[in-house]
């Protein structure tokens, strides 16, 4: 722009580019209302000096005030830019002017001048249909004048008759159109209401495409058109349809997208950020030469903007030509803020929504966990619910490090919806190894792309395509990894990662805690000289194991051991060799019975072995075998103290309750000790070996 430019000092902005219409006409009508106010305002100059010096008896001194207050009113507008304001206000003025000059003098050159200008200025601002109603009172009233007797109308009076008509009939028009434009006003006014509470919708539907239909429907009543498209950037530089109206298959177009900058009118909306319309579309932009836009020749596009961005556009097209004007983009526009409002309101809404289900997702998991206690598979079932309800999950994996710190047990894999066996990998193998050893986390789109990890290490022979892994640690140690994974490419956001690394401090802490508890509740059912049951935690399992026999029906048989004239031992070998041979003891206990088998050390000196699912006769080969193998390791070693005395009683044969078992198998024992020790006995068992 020149800056010497004499509008420029006037302070009138000349718009850089006339691409943009509003400010190309602001620009003109202010410069033809200077144009038309200056030679008025020489005019009224040189008039008064005329008047003054006495040579004028045309002008009064009342018309010249009356031309320097017009002068001046639209100086003043002009220059504090009210440009709509001064230009309907100087017309009016310059009107109501040369009405009052003709009806005063029949005939004046200043009627005149105003005439013209008024003629000039309305040709500016008054739309077509002004013009259009103008001519109707305008053309038969001159007719009629015109062919009055020429007594009536003389060159002289037929100037005046004429410019009262025009004046007149232009009047007439600037009424209509004024109407004519309250109503469409009111008509948009309406329609922003309606485009308003179908905004407020937005929120309680959340339906964006139902809600941009709506307000789109609306828009139609005011802006004839085709169709109408909502479209949104997305990331990439792509404009996506995502609503519109006025097409015949809706789930054709929406998701369609525009590469932006591209051959298309979009980008010259999301460029510019301005208006742009289009007379004839296919003249300008050749895809307009194609299906399914063929049918396209006028297009108005104006951008959506949000918080000062461009979010989107929005466009309408019809098949006339030249079909969308100024005024046009006005309501458009005013449409367009409304779908912004919307789209921002849904993505809010979406967003708020989406953290409070998050939240919610992760305290259930929470809470899931802590009251999982030491129960590791629903720790593990927890997480994964959760994770499940907060990403892709087709498969699914908790790794741990062993106690050792040399392995990582796959402990929970899960994949396409079926749990599979846990696995073994020593530290730093596959996927959880790396993760473990390393610390880091990962986020992988492409598995196939990405030769940094190693996701095949478990499940189907299909290849997941994208992962988030995570560790999880008590403390410093990390003890092992969450991974979430997907069939999918780029299944995942960094936001995912993010969400599982909460998972995976839950999972962190609940799986120690679990240990923990794991640990002490061992701690407190176990013997600390032996290893084997408490005497606590035998009552407790015996009584259970009793319950149980009770429920469903089989039988349960009870052992008990003493060791032969321990007393003696401990004279003879000393208190700690005791302490040594009680363990040993108990060792050859806990490896001869079987799996299924409970022992216990129940007293200083006896042991106590419960076997579910087993009759006396088992019960007294097993025992059998023990007293076997206690002699045949000691007979030795040691002079006294060598053997043990052991009793056998069946529940239910030989007790109907869990004191009386008890007993049957301590009075067995005790039989074993009056027929000489080193011997098995039952209760009834009263004869010799
Ligand atoms: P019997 O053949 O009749 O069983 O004779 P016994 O000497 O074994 O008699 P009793 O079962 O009453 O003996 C219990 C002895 O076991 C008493 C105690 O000196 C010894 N004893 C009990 N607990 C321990 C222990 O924890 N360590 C050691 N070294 N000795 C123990
Ligand atoms: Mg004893
Ligand atoms: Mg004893």
């Amino acid at each position: 722009m020149k800056k010497d430019h004499f509008l420029y000092r006037l302070n009138i902005q000349i718009p850089e580019s006339f691409e943009n219409a509003t400010a190309q006409k602001d620009f003109i009508v202010t410069s033809t209302l200077l144009l038309t106010i200056i030679p008025l305002a020489i005019y009224t100059i040189i008039m008064a000096i005329l008047t003054l010096m006495g040579r004028n008896n045309n002008t009064r001194w009342l018309d010249l005030l009356i031309m320097c207050l017009i002068v001046f009113c639209g100086l003043v507008l002009v220059w504090v830019r009210r440009v709509k304001l001064a230009r309907y206000l100087v017309v009016t003025a310059l009107f109501g002017y040369s009405l009052w000059v003709t009806y005063q003098v029949g005939f004046s050159s200043v009627g005149v001048l105003g005439y013209v200008i008024t003629l000039l200025m309305i040709h500016l601002i008054i739309d077509r249909r002004t013009v259009f109603v103008a001519a109707i009172v305008i053309v038969p009233a001159l007719v009629y004048v015109f062919f009055q007797p020429y007594e009536l109308v003389n060159p002289h009076n037929l100037v005046a008759y004429t410019t009262m008509i025009t004046a007149i009939g232009l009047l007439l028009g600037l009424l209509v159109g004024l109407k004519d434009r309250t109503d469409r006003d009111l008509q948009v006014s309406n329609a922003i209401e309606a485009a308003q509470q179908a905004g407020v919708s937005v929120l309680s539907t959340l339906n964006l495409q139902e809600t941009i239909h709506r307000i789109l429907e609306e828009l139609k009543n005011i802006v004839p058109h085709d169709s109408a498209s909502v479209l949104l950037l997305r990331e990439g530089n792509q404009l996506e349809i995502v609503g519109g109206s006025g097409w015949d298959n809706p789930e054709e177009v929406i998701g369609i997208t525009f590469p932006i900058p591209g051959d298309n009118p979009n980008s010259v909306v999301i460029e510019t950020g301005q208006p742009h319309i289009l007379g004839n579309a296919p003249d300008e932009f050749p895809p307009f030469t194609q299906e399914p836009h063929s049918h396209i020749l006028s297009w108005l596009g104006v951008p959506l903007i949000e918080g000062g961005k461009i979010i989107g556009m929005m466009a309408i097209d019809s098949s006339q030509p030249n079909h969308f004007s100024e005024e046009h983009v006005r309501v458009v526009t005013i449409f367009a803020d409304h779908v912004a409002v919307a789209i921002e309101n849904a993505l809010l809404y979406e967003i708020a929504n989406q953290a409070i289900r998050r939240r919610s997702i992760l305290y259930t998991a929470s809470q899931d966990v802590i009251t999982a206690r030491a129960d590791l598979e629903k720790i593990y079932s927890s997480i994964h619910k959760a994770a499940e309800q907060l990403m892709p999950c087709e498969a699914f994996v908790i790794a741990l490090l062993d106690e050792s710190g040399e392995h990582i047990d796959g402990a929970y894999l899960i994949d396409k919806g079926g749990r599979d066996e846990s696995i073994r990998v020593p530290l730093g193998e596959g996927l959880s190894g790396q993760v473990i050893a390393t610390g880091n986390k990962f986020l992988v789109d492409d598995l196939l792309e990405d030769k940094e990890i190693d996701g095949r290490h478990f499940g189907h022979q299909d290849q997941v395509r994208s992962l988030v892994a995570v560790p999880f640690s008590t403390g410093d140690q990390v003890i092992g990894m969450l991974s979430a994974q997907s069939y999918q490419v780029a299944a995942y956001t960094p936001d995912d990662l993010e969400l599982l690394e909460l998972l995976a401090a839950y999972a962190g802490i609940a799986i120690q805690n679990a240990r923990l508890l794991a640990r002490m509740e061992h701690m407190a059912n176990t013997d600390s000289m032996t290893g084997l049951l408490n005497r606590r935690a035998f009552d407790r399992t015996l009584a259970e194991e009793i319950e149980r026999v009770k429920r469903y029906g089989y039988y349960l048989s009870l052992m008990i051991i003493d060791i032969d004239d321990f007393k003696q031992f401990n004279d003879e070998y000393g208190h700690s060799r005791g302490d040594d041979h009680l363990k040993s003891i108990a060792a050859i206990i806990r490896q001869t019975v079987r799996n299924s088998d409970l022992p216990a050390r129940i007293g200083g000196e006896e042991f106590s072995v419960i076997m579910p699912h087993t009759s006396r006769l088992g019960a007294q080969d097993l025992a059998e075998r023990i007293r076997r193998r206690i002699e045949h390791t000691f007979f030795e070693v040691y002079s006294v103290g060598h053997t043990v005395s052991i009793g056998v009683a069946e529940y239910p044969l030989d007790a109907g309750s869990l004191d009386s078992l008890f007993d049957a198998a301590d009075k067995a024992m005790f039989l074993a000790k009056r027929h000489g020790k080193n011997q098995v006995r039952t209760p009834t068992q009263h004869g010799g070996r």
